[in-house]
């Protein structure tokens, strides 16, 4: 029987390059979103992948549209927690709401999708839960304290639970993107881009969201059934962990 895959913020950037990736190989996906109807109406009418509004950061949400999901596609068995924001500033002048918002949707997110498909995958013996952290999560950056520890506390989540899953036949692992070329990175003024966030990739560009969906794909396979509690870091080179 097909596997049913669930995308979070899968109908644009990265996770629309998961969710395309992994319909291709052969998955029935789908794909939620927060607010944006024009960009998941536009992306379901290039895919034919259905998607589902609401916002990780609600637990309630998070039941009740996984409820829909495998209603209509069945029971989720693969799960990729990729949806992310960042609201940037220095330490000395965040406020509380750029901590929460981050915190909310970064952090609390994943545990919120995470927590209610969890015991369908146990009763099942499989689940994939692939976790979409940060190259800041692992060196830190500045301006992203809020950030930077979101996806630093992904990472710990990924390796807790890794071994709660390992003898469930559930295998939870972490994926540390460098800086990819998403509306999300072509929000940093240009100039950054190019005299301070290039040069710093040996590789010497910025990487493609399809880069990443190949990581995904392969996690989420059976050939990937004795990896557990890793992070794979496709980064250019930009960091080695
Ligand atoms: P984008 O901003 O391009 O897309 C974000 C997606 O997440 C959108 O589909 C958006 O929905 C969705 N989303 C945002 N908030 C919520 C929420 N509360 N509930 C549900 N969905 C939500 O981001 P990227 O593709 O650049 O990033 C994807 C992930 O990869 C993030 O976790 C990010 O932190 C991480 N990452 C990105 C890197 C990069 O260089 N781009 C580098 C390292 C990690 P909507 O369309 O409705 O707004």
């Amino acid at each position: 029987m097909t596997r049913t895959a669930l995308v979070t913020g899968g109908t644009r950037g990265i996770g629309a390059a998961i969710s395309v990736a992994l319909k291709g190989a052969g998955y029935t996906v789908a794909a939620n979103y927060a607010g944006n109807d024009e960009a998941a109406a536009k992306f379901t009418a290039e895919t034919g992948i259905k998607t589902y509004k609401w916002s990780v950061a609600d637990y309630d949400a998070c039941v009740a549209g996984i409820a829909k999901v495998e209603a209509e596609l069945g029971p989720v068995d693969i799960l990729v927690n990729n949806a992310g924001i960042t609201r940037d500033g220095m330490f000395h002048k965040m406020t509380r709401e750029q901590w929460s918002e981050v915190i909310d949707t970064n952090l609390s997110g994943v545990f919120n999708m995470t927590h209610p498909i969890w015991g369908g995958m146990r009763d099942r013996k499989f689940g994939r839960v692939i976790n979409i952290s940060s190259v800041n999560g692992q060196k830190g950056q500045a301006g992203q304290a809020n950030y930077s520890a979101a996806k630093a506390g992904d990472i710990g989540f990924t390796r807790a639970l890794a071994q709660e899953g390992a003898r469930a036949g559930i295998t939870v692992n972490a994926i540390c993107p460098g800086y990819i070329g998403t509306e999300m990175v072509r929000a940093i003024p240009e100039k950054v881009l190019n005299e301070r966030i290039i040069p710093q990739i040996p590789v010497g560009r910025l990487g493609e969201p399809e880069e990443i969906a190949r990581c995904v794909v392969f996690l989420a396979s059976d050939d990937a059934g004795f990896m557990t509690g890793s992070t794979i870091s496709p980064n250019g080179g930009q960091f080695f962990s």
